[in-house]
């Protein structure tokens, strides 16, 4: 006797998961493996993914926390969130192959940080505390001339003269609608501040965010693959819970998914953080298909082609 399968929508928000930035990252790793062998060091998750840490240790990457554990003279990738100035001089000192794989998204809002700096402006940085980013970019000038502010309560806190000139900076992978409104109120505030055109939000995080924000009054339920450390994968949940769609879940696996919230739903949506592999949303759907009847339908909100070089000292034209 066969018992039928209920049946079941899957909305497949587009673009998701993977990002230039976090796609040349994983290549940098994997083109340092096979230049200089194994094991190369990687500072840090290269990307909030354990799927994608643990794939990369399996040929040969060993992940620390901080230079003291790398030998000298080894090969080490700074992660794709960047780092403070500090670490590649750390690395010069102790005679490292330092690999930089910070996403050059990233390293724009750097430049800018600095250029502010050297032109005597104090720089308000829009992020979260303690994210890799944020320590980052909070690194490129002396402290004490950067300033984290993480949400709109903080604006009144601050009590910068009329005088003093300020610029702003944003991590990537913020809520567009939050840091829109954050802008908003320093510049009510601080009406001679300046910043970007728009605002240091990468182009994978707007995408993501929009793709998210169109299947979300459409579904009963979202999961979004991503990791609990993943700023951009957390944004998603929130984006999706902002435009109609509650019951919006972080997941990391298909291991994790609460099968009880499918007890009065005909659809769902997917997602995926710009740090998770296909691969699990693929594993998401093939779980939904051993238990629905399920028709799925890929929503594209915009089509990307952005694709980043490698640094130079893993370009095949500088491989002896
Ligand atoms: Fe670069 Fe944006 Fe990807 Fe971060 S999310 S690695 S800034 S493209």
């Amino acid at each position: 006797m066969t018992t039928e399968k209920p049946s079941l929508k899957i909305l497949l928000a587009a673009p998701r998961g993977f990002c230039a930035g976090v796609d040349r990252a994983i290549q940098i790793v994997q083109v340092a493996l096979q230049k200089f062998g194994t094991p190369v060091y990687v500072r840090h998750e290269i990307v909030h993914n354990k799927f994608v840490v643990d794939s990369l240790k399996k040929k040969g990457a060993i992940f620390v926390d901080e230079l003291d554990q790398v030998p000298a003279g080894a090969p080490v990738v700074f992660s794709a969130h960047g780092v403070p100035k500090s670490v590649p001089v750390d690395a010069q000192n102790r005679k490292m192959i330092a690999i930089d794989a910070t996403c050059p998204l990233v390293s724009k809002v750097h430049r800018d940080a600095e250029r502010h700096h050297a032109e005597g402006r104090h720089v308000i940085l829009i992020g979260h505390k303690g994210h890799p980013e944020v320590i980052g970019t909070m690194g490129q000038i002396p402290a004490g001339t950067i300033t984290l502010i993480e949400k709109i309560e903080d604006i009144s806190s601050l009590n910068f003269d009329k005088h003093v000139s300020l610029a702003y900076c944003t991590q990537t992978t913020l809520s567009i609608e939050d840091t829109a409104q954050m802008i908003e109120a320093l510049k009510f505030r601080y009406p001679h501040i300046i910043g970007p055109s728009k605002q240091d939000i990468c182009y994978a995080t707007t995408n993501r965010q929009n793709a998210v924000q169109k299947i979300a009054s459409a579904v009963d339920v979202i999961f979004v693959l991503g990791a609990p450390n993943s700023s951009n994968s957390r944004r998603l949940v929130e984006a999706a819970k902002q435009n109609g769609c509650v019951r919006a879940f972080l997941i990391e696996r298909a291991t994790d998914i609460d099968w009880s919230v499918f007890d009065d739903i005909s659809s769902v949506g997917i997602t995926a953080g710009a740090s998770a592999p296909e691969v699990l949303v693929e594993e998401v759907v093939f779980a939904l298909q051993e238990r629905f009847d399920v028709t799925v339908e890929n929503v594209e909100a915009t089509t990307e082609n952005i694709a980043f070089n490698l640094p130079l000292i893993l370009r095949e034209e500088q491989v002896a």
